[in-house]
């Protein structure tokens, strides 16, 4: 049940990003045209969220769009009440079918959402429909000072196909807005199953790492396929229909086995590539050119074989080993544990590292009031509904990185 090195989940999210609230008001100085406030509501490591006022100072509005230019990388992931869309450095947010009208001085608001691998500094000026903001009277001066705010930043994602239950509605804002305080770089990470099956366009590659001295028969190779499909499978069903999700099934090849000596595999086929004695924190592995950890380009021209023969996710199954352990990079559990439960419905243990590779947490040190739940762990041994929508919700925030 332990989530992986350094006790976030993923193992290039080391580090512990506490979210940080600033409020800075950027208002031009003469009197005419249009002003702007530009808010950054919320700001973590690796992004931050705005709203903007629009204040139209000049004759009436049918229809509006705000021109803007970033200081640095920013790059907008999605936007609220108005089109937002950006080349390059340039950004444009367009009125909404519900906002365009703006009589002399009146104002409305939008908001976007955006990634930046370093401190934002507001836009240092705007222009509405061609015409650069010079503003009226300045409401605040300057930039003010940071508050923090008392509940971890949200978003407004689009609310199309979001319909869990309202029982569960406060829960999973909960783990939401926990998961935004905590997770180093939730917005800007590109390495989640999401990304894995969206850049495959609907299927998985896996790996299994036998960091075990124990020989492995055809049978049991079969029988280890089997279930790592089978497990995979129920997560997946959850997303089968689901607000966009455009996979009504994803396939789970197991393209490699990694193994000490190639005696230990008793098979003599070739159905699977395999890796000997390619040894990495002291298992084997199958070959770092061929994994998407590793290339997450999502390129492998050093990939014997090409990329068909890639692996997104690596089976990690080591003797001696108990609970377990998930991540971008897969899940790991006992060798024996998983044998042994092979044929069981719910292998409950892996079931919950298969959730942390899709972006779920634990719930160790808080938990919302659900009752059990998969990955509360030793709090349910299946996944339940409130497991399904906190998957569901991960795909809400995420879907527009991929054009949903
Ligand atoms: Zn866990």
């Amino acid at each position: 049940m332990r989530r992986s090195t350094g006790g976030r989940l993923l193992l290039v999210l080391l580090t512990t990003c506490t979210a940080v609230g600033a409020t800075v008001t950027v208002a031009a100085a003469a009197a005419t045209g249009c002003r702007v406030d530009y808010t950054v509501a919320s700001q973590w490591g690796g992004g931050f969220t705005t709203n903007v006022q629009v204040t139209n100072l000049g004759d009436p509005v049918t229809a509006w769009r705000l021109a803007f230019a970033f200081r640095a990388d920013e790059r907008v992931t999605q936007g609220w009440n108005a089109t937002v869309s950006q080349s390059s450095t340039q950004v444009t947010a367009a009125n909404a079918s519900y906002n365009g009208s703006l009589a002399t001085g009146a104002a409305t608001s939008f908001g976007f959402q955006a990634s930046v691998s370093g401190t934002h500094t507001p836009p240092a000026s705007f222009a509405l429909n061609g015409t650069t903001c010079t503003g009226a009277s300045v409401p605040t001066g300057g930039p003010t000072a940071t508050t923090p705010p008392t509940t971890a930043p949200t978003t407004a994602p689009p609310a199309g196909g979001w319909n869990p239950p309202a029982n569960l509605v406060t829960a999973l804002n909960q783990v939401w807005q926990h998961e935004e305080s905590t997770y180093s770089d939730l917005y800007g990470f590109r390495n989640y199953g999401w990304d894995q099956i969206m850049a495959n366009r609907g299927y998985v590659n896996y790996c299994v790492r036998w960091d075990s001295s124990a020989r492995v028969t055809t049978a049991q190779r079969d029988a280890i396929h089997a279930a790592l499909r089978r497990q995979f499978k129920k997560w997946m069903d959850v997303m089968a229909g689901h607000n966009g999700w455009p996979y009504s099934d994803v396939a789970v090849n197991i393209v490699g086995w990694a193994v000490r000596e190639r005696a230990q595999l008793e098979w003599t086929d070739d159905s699977v590539d395999i890796y000997v004695n390619d040894i990495r924190e002291d298992a084997p592995q199958c070959s770092a050119p061929c994994g998407r950890f590793f290339n997450q380009s999502g390129s492998y021209p050093n990939c014997p074989g090409g990329a068909a023969h890639h692996y997104d996710q690596s089976l990690w199954l080591t003797a001696g080993f108990g609970g377990g352990a998930g991540g971008d990079w897969g899940q790991r559990v006992g060798s024996e544990y998983f044998l042994g439960a092979v044929n069981q419905d719910d292998i409950h243990i892996f079931l919950h590292e298969v959730g942390h590779t899709f972006g779920l947490d634990d719930f160790y040190d808080w938990s919302p009031d659900v009752g059990g739940f998969l990955m509360k762990a030793g709090s349910a041994t299946q996944i339940t509904e409130f497991d399904r929508w906190m998957l569901r919700d991960w795909w809400r925030h995420l879907k527009s990185r991929y054009g949903y």
